[in-house]
């Protein structure tokens, strides 16, 4: 068989590593300097040369995108394609897991994932259920806590808390968040790992099954990987899995959340024999971008050291653009991206990554306002918006009755009268009981005394509705004729208007009604699309569980299919192994990136500087870094100062882009300890200096700071108050 395809495209230390003989590997090595090329066509080797039949692979990346790329890269390589072969996130394949052996894993059948924002909700119940101050336990460090502690594989009985008060109500807290979770068949993104492992550890047969099955392992950005997942790998690797793993430590940027980069050199201790390949050559970013991504990770101490150098092109200069204010900063970007389309074309070349998500508004405004077609991945995604919980929370009832957290969001979305205090009788019930919040309320309307008669009604009708909701879904079989259920689109159609969501939507006159029953009708058509995969076929999932599981897997990580002509908007985090030919890296100032947490801690910050170097990484030919002087943050103007990671990239490989004015001094020479500044070369101004502008008439410069086109004033104008302006931008005139 030809393999040259497999191996002709590679250096000599990536072909060491795609042909080695059995046994296991470690990849470490730069960013872009081909590890995930190395660990698919690892899998192109394995099948076709080694003869390694495709269910025997197991390939794991962190999100969605990535396994989706991963999928597309087999596809090209490997002439059977992805078929037969596991490729997906963690969460994906555990949940799978969990869906086939449901029983022994001791779920229901019907469960349900819980996203984060369900999970916050679920536990700030919990929390007030226990009678406990959510001031002193703040629903949203609670559930961050729960996660911490399953992420190490810890269960509410077995943590030390040593007679600590706060620990021991927080091991209450998540003792009845777990109860609240088993009662409405619920599991959350950390119990489905969990589950996972636990499905290993306890079911003997099972594990054995998956260890037969799944002999060649392979993890992609095995920095970020977590306590629990490493578990997971080692216990499902056995004495026979070959395991073979990539990563870069200078790129774990998931620390906060619970990767253990130490992993990396566990991983030489667990696996014997196991063996280091470092490649060093990179091929995806011009020797510029390179220099400048070196030198800011140099600062890093504790380093596994890892030389990266690239044959390439030196490449332009990095551009530096210091934006008067967000909106500034949101033009330039916009403006750069038109040239950049009306050039070369492909508005899919260009990236947007940015610290947090909040970040994205200002440059989707912009890009809206230019026709301009993107996409935002990560943030506040369709199926994340309230409408779609909405609906889908009716779905979810209609599959289990039993989930609490449908309950809570379908039973008064549309208001029908149900209110707070009958809930709370339910929910009293609910937990004295222990039951879900469907049989507290068939209790109550059976025995219970505590409810009024109009009360007690609208619990029964909204009881009835979903009762014939499911009816009119999925048809009792009816003697030997067959009924089907209804499509799936259908059902949904059905939720959305026989529940009233479509009308109480229509109606609701807080501002973006149309967008939601827009966003309403896009979901039926989203389930008008939706397939079962060859994986949720074999996982036994019908068409609603599937989808929404789909629904609740893909919530915070962009909506399938990507591949439009789309500007690429996204975190830093979510960019990790993604590559762009024009990269804009955009709010580099202190306080945002690094964030302020992060400056007050080393480890913190260190962590934020593996972040920085991977946003410059993801550059091919172009990296544009701005920066605004002043931002809007929290709801008050803030001046800012450009990032330390700015400062930490040779000036030498950096281009400012000066705005429309003449500066006649460097940007960062001890600019805050200028000369009095000028509004234009020919005219100096001085404080005490009377002004006058368009809009706010007239006042006097009482402050100045900057220099040049940075030159900003503060003036105090009679009638307006006191402004900070720059003086570039600003239109005053000199009285
Ligand atoms: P990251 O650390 O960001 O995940 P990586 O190490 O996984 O990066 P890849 O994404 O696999 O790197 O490769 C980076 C780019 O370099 C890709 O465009 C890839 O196709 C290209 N590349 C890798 N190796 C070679 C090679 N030997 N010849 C040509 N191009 C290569
Ligand atoms: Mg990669």
């Amino acid at each position: 068989m030809d393999v040259s395809h497999l191996i002709d495209s590679l250096n000599d230390a990536q072909r060491e590593a795609v042909c080695a003989p059995p046994g296991h590997y470690l990849v470490l090595a730069g960013a872009g300097s081909g590890k995930t090329r190395v660990l698919t066509h690892r899998i192109g080797w394995l099948t076709q040369v080694e003869r390694v039949p495709p269910w025997a692979i197991l390939a794991v990346t962190f999100t969605n995108k990535a396994a989706g790329e991963m999928r597309a890269r087999l596809d090209h390589l490997i002439p059977g394609g992805t078929q037969g072969l596991t490729v997906g996130t963690f969460h994906g394949i555990a949940h799978r897991l969990l869906r086939r052996h449901w029983r022994e894993a001791g779920l229901p059948e019907s469960f349900q994932i819980l996203d984060s924002d369900d999970q916050q909700r679920l536990v700030k119940r919990v929390v007030a259920g226990l009678g406990l101050d959510e001031a002193r336990f703040p629903p949203r460090q609670a559930a961050w806590q729960i996660n911490s502690w399953k992420d190490e594989g810890k269960r509410a009985e077995n943590i030390e808390h040593g007679q600590h008060p706060v620990t021991r109500t927080l091991v209450q807290i998540y003792q009845a968040y777990e109860d609240a979770c088993r009662r409405a068949g619920l599991v959350d993104f950390a119990e489905l790992l969990l589950r996972a492992h636990e499905l290993w550890l306890k079911q003997p047969a099972i594990l054995e099954h998956y260890q037969h099955r799944w002999r060649y392992l392979l993890i992609d950005e095995f920095q970020d990987t977590n306590a629990l997942q490493y578990a997971w790998i080692r216990v499902l690797a056995g004495q026979t899995g070959q395991v073979f793993v990539v990563g870069d430590d200078d790129q774990a940027i998931y620390g906060w959340r619970g990767a253990k980069v130490e992993n990396v050199q566990q991983f030489l201790r667990d696996f014997p024999g196991a063996r280091t390949i470092k490649l060093e050559q990179n091929y995806r970013s011009t020797s510029n971008i390179l220099k400048a991504a070196n030198s800011v990770i140099e600062r890093n101490g504790g380093r596994l050291g890892k030389q990266l150098w690239t044959a390439g092109e030196e490449g332009e200069r990095i551009a530096v653009y210091a934006a008067y204010n967000e909106q500034d900063e949101a033009r330039f970007v916009i403006e750069r991206i038109r040239e950049y389309i009306a050039e070369h074309g492909d508005a899919k070349d260009c990236a947007i990554l940015y610290r947090s998500n909040a970040q994205s508004r200002n440059f989707e405004e912009q890009l809206i306002q230019h026709d301009i077609p993107y996409r935002v991945y990560g943030g506040q995604r369709f199926f994340e918006r309230a409408e779609i919980k909405d609906a889908l929370s009716y779905l979810r009832l209609t599959a289990n009755r039993h989930d609490d957290a449908a309950f809570e969001r379908a039973v008064n979305t549309p208001p029908r009268g149900i209110g707070d205090r009958t809930l709370d009788v339910l929910r009293r019930r609910a937990r004295t009981e222990s039951t879900s919040m469907w049989e507290a309320a068939l209790n109550e309307l059976s025995s219970g005394s505590e409810l009024a008669g109009r009360a007690k009604n609208a619990v029964k009708s909204f009881l009835v509705m979903i009762d014939e909701m499911h009816r009119t879904f999925a048809p009792p079989a009816n003697g030997d004729e067959q009924v089907s259920a209804l499509p799936l689109a259908e059902q949904i159609d059905h939720a959305i208007v026989q529940t009233g969501l479509r009308d109480f939507y229509e109606k609701d006159s807080r501002g973006n009604a149309e967008s939601r029953v827009e966003n309403l009708d896009e979901l039926v058509n989203v389930a008008s699309r939706f397939e079962l995969t060859p994986d949720d076929i074999e996982a036994g999932l019908s068409e609603l569980p599937a989808f929404l599981s789909h629904a609740a897997l893909e919530a915070g990580e962009g909506q399938g299919e990507s591949w439009d002509n789309c500007v690429q908007l996204m975190t830093l985090h979510s960019a990790k192994g993604l590559e762009f030919p024009l990269v804009f890296l955009v709010g580099l100032e202190e306080g945002l990136f690094p964030s302020q947490r992060s400056v007050e801690d080393e480890g913190r910050l260190e962590e934020e500087r593996r972040l920085a170097y991977v946003g410059i990484t993801r550059a091919r030919e172009r990296l544009i870094i701005t920066h605004a002087e002043s931002r809007r943050m929290h709801g008050t103007e803030m001046l800012a100062r450009p990032s330390r990671f700015l400062g930490e990239v040779p000036p030498s490989l950096i281009d400012e882009v000066r705005p429309r004015v003449q500066v006649s001094r460097p940007l960062y020479a001890g600019r805050f300890a200028e000369p009095p500044p000028s509004l234009k070369e020919d005219q100096p101004v001085k404080l005490g200096q009377r002004v006058t502008h368009p809009s706010f008439g007239e006042g006097v410069v009482v402050s100045a700071e900057g220099s040049g086109a940075h030159t900003r004033l503060q003036v105090n104008f009679e009638g307006a108050g006191s402004k900070w302006l720059v003086a570039a931008y600003a239109n005053l005139t000199v009285l």
